[in-house]
C-alpha cells in the first residue's frame, strides 16, 4: 500500500531527525544541552523502533490492538505502543531477533532517559557519548537490514559520519585508560559503570569510573536505579552478580552476589558468599564466627530473633 509507505518513511524521517538533534546537542559544551541530546536520542529510537512495527501492520503502533482504527490513526490521535509492549511486539510478531546485547542497549537509554527527566541528573558529556554510541551502533545496522529507509539518506549519512569520528573518540579514551586500569592491583574490583555504561571502568573501592571520571557520591543508589527491578533482581544481567542482598557489615541493602564472590556497593568489602549467613527468621545478614546468632536444625536463627520471645 503506497499510502501506507508514505506514513513511515515520515516516521523513520522523524526518528532520524531527533537522533541528528542529539548528535548536535552533544556537541555543545551544556549540560542543558546534554539532557536534551538524551531525550532526543531516545525520541529518535522509539521512533524508529515504531516504524518497523508499522511496516509490519499500522495497528500494531497501537497500546491497545482492540482500539486500532484508521481513521484515528491517520489523525495520529490514539495512545501509541508503550515501550516494553514495543520490544515484546517487534520480537514475537515481526520475527526480529533482538539479542541479548542489543536489548540492553536499548533498555539502558530508556532507563536512563527516565533518570534524566525524573531526578534532574547531571550529565557528563564522556558518558553521554558512550552511550550514545553504544545505542546508535545497533541502531543504525538496525536500519538498513530492515530496510526502513534508502540508504543514502541525507540524515542517515550525516548520523554515520558522526558515529565514525566516536568511534574514534571510544577507541582514544580506552588507550588513555588501559595502562592505569591495567596496573591496578589485583584486589580492586572493576564493575560496569552506571554512569556510561562501560564495562569494567568503575573502581569499585574508590567508587570512581576511569572511563567518565565519575566519582560517585551515592553508588548504591545509582546502581539500584540503573540495574535493578523492584524485586531486586537484576533485570538485566549484571555480569555474574545475580542479585541484591543486606550486607553483613554496612547493614544496607546492597551487596552483590555472584557464586564466587560479594561485592558491597556501599561499604566496599569484598566477601565470599560462605562468609556470611542469613536468618531464617529476620533475613539479616550476619558475618560467620561473630557469634550473633547459632544454628537450630542446620537453620541460623539470630539471637534476636531467638530471645525475642523473651523480653
Ligand atoms: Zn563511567
Ligand atoms: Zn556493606
Ligand atoms: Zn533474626
Amino acid at each position: 500500500m503506497s499510502g501506507n509507505y508514505k506514513v513511515e518513511l515520515t516516521i523513520v524521517e522523524n526518528g532520524l531527525d531527533f537522533i541528528k538533534r542529539s548528535l548536535i546537542e552533544l556537541e555543545k559544551d551544556d549540560d542543558m544541552y546534554f539532557k536534551y541530546a538524551i531525550l532526543h536520542l531516545s525520541a529518535g529510537l522509539e521512533l524508529i523502533l515504531k516504524a518497523r512495527l508499522q511496516k509490519e501492520h499500522w495497528s500494531l503502533v497501537f497500546e491497545d490492538i482492540n482500539k486500532a482504527n484508521l481513521e484515528t490513526f491517520n489523525k495520529g490521535e490514539f495512545k501509541s505502543v508503550a515501550f516494553e509492549n514495543l520490544i515484546s511486539r517487534l520480537e514475537g510478531i515481526c520475527d526480529i531477533e533482538m539479542g541479548f546485547k542489543t536489548k540492553k542497549k536499548i533498555q539502558n537509554l530508556k532507563k536512563y532517559r527516565n533518570r534524566i527527566e525524573h531526578f534532574d541528573l547531571s550529565v557528563n558529556k564522556k558518558a553521554l557519548e558512550a552511550i550514545t554510541f553504544k545505542v546508535l551502533s545497533v541502531l543504525i545496522p538496525f536500519i538498513y537490514k530492515e530496510e526502513l529507509i534508502k540508504r543514502d539518506h541525507d540524515t542517515l549519512k550525516f548520523i554515520n559520519e558522526k558515529l565514525t569520528t566516536m568511534d574514534d573518540y571510544i577507541t582514544q579514551r580506552y588507550k588513555e585508560i588501559s595502562p592505569i586500569i591495567k596496573e591496578l592491583p589485583s584486589e580492586v574490583r572493576l564493575l560496569e559503570c552506571p554512569n556510561c555504561l562501560q564495562n569494567r571502568t568503575l573502581r569499585l573501592d574508590e567508587k570512581y569510573c576511569y572511563f567518565c571520571e565519575t566519582t560517585f557520591k551515592n553508588l548504591s543508589v545509582e546502581f539500584i536505579s540503573r540495574f535493578l527491578n523492584f524485586d531486586e533482581h537484576f533485570n538485566i544481567s549484571y555480569g555474574k552478580f545475580k542479585f541484591l542482598d543486606l550486607c553483613p557489615c554496612c547493614e544496607k541493602r546492597s551487596l552483590l552476589v555472584a557464586d564466587d564472590e560479594c561485592l558491597c556497593i556501599t561499604c566496599c568489602k569484598i566477601l565470599r558468599p560462605k562468609e556470611y549467613v542469613k536468618c531464617i527468621d529476620c533475613g539479616i545478614s550476619h558475618l560467620f564466627g561473630k557469634e550473633e546468632g547459632e544454628f537450630i536444625n542446620e537453620e541460623y536463627v539470630c539471637y534476636d530473633c531467638i530471645f525475642k520471645d523473651e523480653i
